[in-house]
């Protein structure tokens, strides 16, 4: 199926071997009869990540760690979540040959929020200064959310905070605090370290949205439930930042409750995988 007139979308980072925007990504193509194809491929410097884009006319780009920050200089233009965030995780080839850089992090946090509640004047109090929480910060800003931010370290927390004109929060006070949502975007909690930002009881909400989704339920989440809030898992935001930038390649809408299904389905798979080599390491 693959022709002269097939489209080449990549991923660029290092590493990349285990990320599953390939999976996610050729079944939106599939699905859409968009005559594409999405391939990982392991930029080991930013000069590799260069030069593939200047030799392969490839028509759109996932940027991954440690690149988002270090490409915005090589853009010839970028949207202004890029610019606020000072990140772009996603480069589109425009016919005059100049490339475009958009940061779908924002769309990705807005979006599976947006599917349930009315986020204009919603309380979200997001964990986390980085890029994650930046993007976090500035997309529920611009929908007009009252965002508080706590962060281990105070000075990048306040740099935020200053920035998006939002306010900070003290760890001591959040046992006083109620919130609509609260957003973790730390990697407190990813892979086997079973740790949680929050104490089961420091979380009074009705959301809490973990940004990670290895593993798919974190403790965090495990708290949350046993608090009565309700869970947004992370694999939501990896597939509305995923169906953002399909939308910028493609301009079409994409699909993304298949994208959902099928990604969902390689994460269980992956998890089975992990639990039968545990299996058979005892
Ligand atoms: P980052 O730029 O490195 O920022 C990490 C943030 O977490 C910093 O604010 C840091 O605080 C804080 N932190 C790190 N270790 C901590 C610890 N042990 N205790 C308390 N706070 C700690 O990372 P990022 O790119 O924003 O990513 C953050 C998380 O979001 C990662 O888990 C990533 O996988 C996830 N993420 C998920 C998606 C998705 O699609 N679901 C997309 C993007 C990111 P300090 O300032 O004190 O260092």
């Amino acid at each position: 199926m693959i022709g002269a007139e097939t489209r080449l979308v990549a991923l660029l980072g290092h590493p990349v071997a285990h990320s599953l925007s390939p999976v996610i990504m050729n079944a939106a193509l599939r699905r859409e009869n968009v005559n594409g194809v999405y391939l990982a491929l392991h930029a080991k410097t930013l000069r590799d990540l260069l030069a593939c884009v200047r030799d392969i006319p490839i028509h759109g780009l996932s940027i991954t760690m440690p690149y988002k920050e270090s490409i915005v200089k090589f853009l010839d233009n970028t949207d202004s979540h890029t610019t606020k965030i000072g990140a772009c995780n996603t480069v589109v080839r425009a016919q005059d040959g100049k490339l475009y850089g958009f940061n779908t992090d924002a769309a990705g946090v807005v979006r599976p929020l947006e599917q349930r509640l009315t986020i204009d004047k919603s309380k979200i109090l997001v964990l986390g200064a980085g890029g994650a929480a930046r993007a976090a910060v500035f997309g529920l800003k611009e929908r007009a959310a009252e965002v508080y931010i706590l962060n281990r370290t105070a000075s990048p927390a306040q740099k935020l905070a200053r920035s998006a004109r939002a306010r900070m929060v003290k760890r001591a006070d959040l046992k006083k605090l109620n919130f609509d949502v609260i957003i973790n975007a730390t990697p407190v909690g990813m892979g086997s370290t079973r740790e949680s930002p929050l104490h089961e009881n420091e979380i009074q909400a009705r959301y809490v949205f973990d940004m990670i989704y290895d593993p798919p339920e974190t403790r965090l989440m495990k708290f949350a439930k046993a608090r009565g809030a309700q869970v947004i898992p992370g694999i939501e935001m990896f597939v509305h930042q995923a169906a953002r930038q399909f939308e910028i390649w493609t301009g079409k809408p994409a699909p993304w409750d298949d994208m959902l299904r099928v990604v969902t389905l390689a994460l269980q798979e992956q998890e089975a995988r992990k639990a039968g080599k545990e299996a058979a390491r005892k």
